[in-house]
Protein backbone atom coordinates (compact mmCIF):
# COMPACT_ATOMS: atom_id res chain seq x y z
CA UNK A 1 0.00 0.00 0.00
CA UNK A 2 1.24 3.55 -0.60
CA UNK A 3 0.98 6.28 1.48
CA UNK A 4 -1.31 6.13 3.98
CA UNK A 5 -4.68 7.88 3.84
CA UNK A 6 -5.98 9.57 6.72
CA UNK A 7 -9.21 7.97 7.55
CA UNK A 8 -11.48 10.02 10.07
CA UNK A 9 -12.65 7.82 12.77
CA UNK A 10 -16.38 7.18 12.58
CA UNK A 11 -18.24 5.71 15.03
CA UNK A 12 -22.02 4.00 14.51
CA UNK A 13 -24.58 2.96 17.05
CA UNK A 14 -27.13 0.80 15.77
CA UNK A 15 -30.40 0.98 18.29
CA UNK A 16 -31.96 -2.04 16.87
CA UNK A 17 -35.30 -2.08 17.91
CA UNK A 18 -35.34 -0.77 20.83
CA UNK A 19 -36.84 2.71 22.24
CA UNK A 20 -39.86 4.90 21.20
CA UNK A 21 -39.63 7.97 19.28
CA UNK A 22 -39.60 10.28 22.74
CA UNK A 23 -36.72 8.00 24.42
CA UNK A 24 -34.71 8.07 20.96
CA UNK A 25 -35.23 11.92 20.95
CA UNK A 26 -34.02 12.04 24.76
CA UNK A 27 -30.66 10.01 24.46
CA UNK A 28 -29.61 11.97 21.29
CA UNK A 29 -29.91 15.05 22.98
CA UNK A 30 -28.10 13.98 25.78
CA UNK A 31 -25.42 12.52 23.46
CA UNK A 32 -25.07 15.12 21.60
CA UNK A 33 -24.27 17.12 24.81
CA UNK A 34 -21.96 14.56 26.15
CA UNK A 35 -19.49 14.49 22.95
CA UNK A 36 -19.76 18.53 22.14
CA UNK A 37 -16.43 18.79 23.04
CA UNK A 38 -15.39 15.98 21.04
CA UNK A 39 -13.24 16.78 17.59
CA UNK A 40 -11.67 14.60 15.40
CA UNK A 41 -14.20 11.31 15.01
CA UNK A 42 -17.35 11.21 13.19
CA UNK A 43 -20.32 10.22 14.83
CA UNK A 44 -23.67 8.17 13.50
CA UNK A 45 -26.38 6.96 15.65
CA UNK A 46 -29.28 4.87 13.97
CA UNK A 47 -32.99 4.65 15.43
CA UNK A 48 -35.72 2.82 14.31
CA UNK A 49 -37.70 3.72 11.35
CA UNK A 50 -40.37 5.11 14.29
CA UNK A 51 -37.65 7.79 15.66
CA UNK A 52 -36.29 9.01 12.89
CA UNK A 53 -37.90 12.33 12.20
CA UNK A 54 -37.49 13.27 15.74
CA UNK A 55 -34.10 12.19 16.16
CA UNK A 56 -33.37 13.67 12.99
CA UNK A 57 -35.22 17.30 14.23
CA UNK A 58 -33.17 17.04 17.54
CA UNK A 59 -29.80 16.53 15.80
CA UNK A 60 -30.48 19.59 12.91
CA UNK A 61 -27.01 21.67 13.60
CA UNK A 62 -25.73 19.13 15.61
CA UNK A 63 -22.36 17.39 14.07
CA UNK A 64 -24.16 13.97 14.70
CA UNK A 65 -25.38 12.58 11.71
CA UNK A 66 -28.86 10.07 11.17
CA UNK A 67 -28.94 6.48 9.80
CA UNK A 68 -31.48 4.05 8.49
CA UNK A 69 -30.85 0.39 9.70
CA UNK A 70 -32.68 -0.72 6.78
CA UNK A 71 -33.64 0.39 3.47
CA UNK A 72 -35.42 -1.42 0.23
CA UNK A 73 -33.81 -0.95 -3.05
CA UNK A 74 -36.98 0.62 -5.02
CA UNK A 75 -38.03 4.03 -4.81
CA UNK A 76 -41.35 3.65 -4.89
CA UNK A 77 -44.46 1.00 -4.97
CA UNK A 78 -46.57 -1.72 -3.87
CA UNK A 79 -43.88 -2.81 -1.14
CA UNK A 80 -45.63 -3.18 1.59
CA UNK A 81 -43.77 -2.93 4.89
CA UNK A 82 -40.72 -1.42 2.99
CA UNK A 83 -38.78 1.76 3.17
CA UNK A 84 -37.42 3.88 0.58
CA UNK A 85 -33.90 5.19 0.17
CA UNK A 86 -35.86 8.64 -0.74
CA UNK A 87 -37.83 8.64 2.05
CA UNK A 88 -34.81 8.14 4.44
CA UNK A 89 -33.53 11.24 3.05
CA UNK A 90 -36.23 12.96 3.44
CA UNK A 91 -36.49 12.79 7.42
CA UNK A 92 -33.02 13.66 7.29
CA UNK A 93 -30.84 10.22 7.46
CA UNK A 94 -27.29 10.61 5.66
CA UNK A 95 -26.36 6.83 6.17
CA UNK A 96 -27.72 3.70 6.30
CA UNK A 97 -26.63 0.41 7.60
CA UNK A 98 -27.25 -2.56 5.27
CA UNK A 99 -26.69 -6.59 5.67
CA UNK A 100 -26.63 -6.57 9.40
CA UNK A 101 -26.27 -10.25 10.32
CA UNK A 102 -29.34 -9.93 11.95
CA UNK A 103 -31.42 -9.35 8.38
CA UNK A 104 -29.01 -12.08 6.63
CA UNK A 105 -29.84 -14.55 9.75
CA UNK A 106 -33.32 -13.77 11.00
CA UNK A 107 -34.62 -12.44 7.62
CA UNK A 108 -32.96 -14.25 5.13
CA UNK A 109 -31.11 -11.37 3.38
CA UNK A 110 -28.83 -12.31 0.37
CA UNK A 111 -26.08 -10.54 -1.20
CA UNK A 112 -27.83 -10.17 -4.11
CA UNK A 113 -30.35 -7.95 -2.20
CA UNK A 114 -27.53 -6.68 0.15
CA UNK A 115 -26.06 -5.45 -3.19
CA UNK A 116 -29.45 -3.53 -4.58
CA UNK A 117 -29.89 -2.07 -1.51
CA UNK A 118 -26.37 -0.31 -2.13
CA UNK A 119 -26.87 0.59 -4.79
CA UNK A 120 -30.32 2.21 -4.19
CA UNK A 121 -28.78 3.65 -1.27
CA UNK A 122 -25.78 5.36 -3.35
CA UNK A 123 -27.90 6.43 -5.97
CA UNK A 124 -30.19 8.63 -3.18
CA UNK A 125 -26.87 9.78 -2.19
CA UNK A 126 -27.21 7.74 1.83
CA UNK A 127 -23.87 6.24 2.36
CA UNK A 128 -24.16 2.64 2.84
CA UNK A 129 -22.62 1.06 5.78
CA UNK A 130 -22.27 -2.18 4.47
CA UNK A 131 -22.22 -5.33 7.19
CA UNK A 132 -20.11 -8.15 6.53
CA UNK A 133 -19.16 -11.06 8.89
CA UNK A 134 -18.69 -14.72 9.80
CA UNK A 135 -20.16 -17.09 11.87
CA UNK A 136 -18.52 -19.08 14.97
CA UNK A 137 -18.73 -22.73 12.47
CA UNK A 138 -16.98 -20.57 9.30
CA UNK A 139 -14.34 -19.33 11.43
CA UNK A 140 -13.86 -22.84 13.27
CA UNK A 141 -14.21 -24.43 9.73
CA UNK A 142 -11.34 -21.89 8.34
CA UNK A 143 -13.69 -20.28 6.17
CA UNK A 144 -13.04 -16.96 7.35
CA UNK A 145 -11.56 -15.26 4.29
CA UNK A 146 -13.73 -16.88 1.95
CA UNK A 147 -16.61 -15.81 3.14
CA UNK A 148 -16.02 -12.39 3.23
CA UNK A 149 -14.14 -12.50 -0.03
CA UNK A 150 -17.89 -13.81 -1.14
CA UNK A 151 -19.87 -11.13 0.70
CA UNK A 152 -17.48 -8.22 -0.63
CA UNK A 153 -17.42 -9.26 -4.30
CA UNK A 154 -21.41 -10.10 -4.28
CA UNK A 155 -22.18 -7.18 -2.05
CA UNK A 156 -20.27 -4.96 -3.94
CA UNK A 157 -21.02 -6.42 -7.67
CA UNK A 158 -21.61 -3.08 -10.01
CA UNK A 159 -21.16 -0.43 -7.34
CA UNK A 160 -19.05 1.92 -8.76
CA UNK A 161 -17.95 4.96 -6.30
CA UNK A 162 -18.42 8.72 -6.63
CA UNK A 163 -15.59 9.17 -3.46
CA UNK A 164 -14.58 6.28 -0.95
CA UNK A 165 -16.55 7.74 1.62
CA UNK A 166 -19.77 6.40 -0.52
CA UNK A 167 -19.45 2.90 1.35
CA UNK A 168 -18.47 2.11 5.03
CA UNK A 169 -17.77 -1.69 5.56
CA UNK A 170 -18.67 -2.89 8.86
CA UNK A 171 -16.63 -6.25 9.39
CA UNK A 172 -18.94 -8.06 12.64
CA UNK A 173 -18.01 -11.30 13.37
CA UNK A 174 -21.54 -13.00 13.77
CA UNK A 175 -19.60 -14.75 17.14
CA UNK A 176 -19.00 -11.57 18.74
CA UNK A 177 -22.19 -9.20 18.11
CA UNK A 178 -24.75 -9.16 21.69
CA UNK A 179 -22.27 -12.16 23.04
CA UNK A 180 -20.08 -9.98 25.11
CA UNK A 181 -16.98 -12.11 22.83
CA UNK A 182 -14.49 -9.66 20.87
CA UNK A 183 -12.53 -10.22 18.22
CA UNK A 184 -8.83 -9.83 19.54
CA UNK A 185 -7.13 -6.31 18.30
CA UNK A 186 -5.24 -8.55 16.07
CA UNK A 187 -8.00 -10.96 14.60
CA UNK A 188 -10.02 -8.06 13.97
CA UNK A 189 -6.42 -6.08 12.17
CA UNK A 190 -6.24 -9.58 10.24
CA UNK A 191 -9.64 -9.49 8.95
CA UNK A 192 -9.08 -5.75 7.98
CA UNK A 193 -6.23 -5.80 6.23
CA UNK A 194 -7.66 -8.58 4.17
CA UNK A 195 -10.75 -6.71 3.01
CA UNK A 196 -8.58 -3.51 2.28
CA UNK A 197 -6.38 -5.51 -0.01
CA UNK A 198 -9.37 -6.88 -1.71
CA UNK A 199 -10.93 -3.46 -1.93
CA UNK A 200 -7.64 -2.35 -3.66
CA UNK A 201 -7.86 -5.54 -6.22
CA UNK A 202 -11.26 -4.57 -6.63
CA UNK A 203 -10.71 -0.84 -7.08
CA UNK A 204 -7.66 0.41 -6.46
CA UNK A 205 -5.70 1.30 -4.02
CA UNK A 206 -6.40 4.98 -3.66
CA UNK A 207 -10.29 3.85 -3.18
CA UNK A 208 -8.82 0.99 -0.68
CA UNK A 209 -6.47 3.51 1.52
CA UNK A 210 -9.51 6.26 2.55
CA UNK A 211 -12.01 3.56 3.20
CA UNK A 212 -13.37 3.36 6.43
CA UNK A 213 -13.75 -0.36 7.60
CA UNK A 214 -15.29 -0.70 11.28
CA UNK A 215 -15.47 -2.94 13.25
CA UNK A 216 -18.35 -4.78 15.62
CA UNK A 217 -18.73 -6.96 17.92
CA UNK A 218 -19.42 -6.31 21.45
CA UNK A 219 -17.96 -2.94 21.23
CA UNK A 220 -17.77 -1.55 25.45
CA UNK A 221 -15.71 1.37 26.63
CA UNK A 222 -12.81 -0.45 27.66
CA UNK A 223 -12.31 -2.13 24.83
CA UNK A 224 -12.53 0.19 21.88
CA UNK A 225 -9.40 2.05 22.47
CA UNK A 226 -6.63 -0.84 21.88
CA UNK A 227 -9.17 -1.68 18.58
CA UNK A 228 -8.97 1.65 17.44
CA UNK A 229 -5.03 1.58 17.51
CA UNK A 230 -4.66 -0.91 15.10
CA UNK A 231 -3.82 0.63 11.57
CA UNK A 232 -7.05 -0.93 9.42
CA UNK A 233 -9.70 -0.21 11.82
CA UNK A 234 -11.36 3.22 11.53
CA UNK A 235 -14.13 2.73 14.04
CA UNK A 236 -16.45 0.69 15.26
CA UNK A 237 -20.29 -0.47 15.14
CA UNK A 238 -21.71 -0.23 18.34
CA UNK A 239 -25.12 -2.19 19.40
CA UNK A 240 -25.74 -2.79 22.75
CA UNK A 241 -23.32 -0.35 23.98
CA UNK A 242 -24.73 2.25 22.09
CA UNK A 243 -28.05 2.85 23.95
CA UNK A 244 -26.58 4.39 26.81
CA UNK A 245 -25.97 7.83 25.74
CA UNK A 246 -23.12 7.99 28.74
CA UNK A 247 -21.60 4.68 27.62
CA UNK A 248 -21.69 5.14 24.07
CA UNK A 249 -20.22 9.20 24.94
CA UNK A 250 -17.15 7.57 26.33
CA UNK A 251 -16.31 5.28 22.79
CA UNK A 252 -16.99 7.96 21.01
CA UNK A 253 -14.25 9.65 23.14
CA UNK A 254 -12.05 6.22 22.33
CA UNK A 255 -11.82 5.20 25.66
CA UNK A 256 -9.78 7.87 26.91
C1 LIG B 1 -24.32 -4.78 16.14
O1 LIG B 1 -25.47 -5.09 16.29
O2 LIG B 1 -23.96 -4.28 15.06
C2 LIG B 1 -23.37 -5.01 17.24
C3 LIG B 1 -22.10 -4.92 16.98
O3 LIG B 1 -23.93 -5.32 18.44
P1 LIG B 1 -23.15 -5.41 19.85
O4 LIG B 1 -22.27 -4.18 19.95
O5 LIG B 1 -24.24 -5.42 20.88
O6 LIG B 1 -22.34 -6.67 19.82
Amino acid sequence: MTAMATRIPLIAGNWKMFKTAAEAADAARSLDDLIRDVSGVDVMIAPPFTALSQVCAVLEGSRIAAGAQNVHWESEGAFTGEIAPGMLKDAGCRYVIIGHSERRQLFGETDQQVNRKIQAALAAGLTAVMCIGETEAEREGGQTFSVLDKQIRLGLEGVSFQTPGDVVIAYEPVWAIGTGKTATREQAQEVHAFIRDLLSRLYDEELADKLRILYGGSVKPNNIAELIRMPDIDGALVGGASLDPETFAQIVRLGD
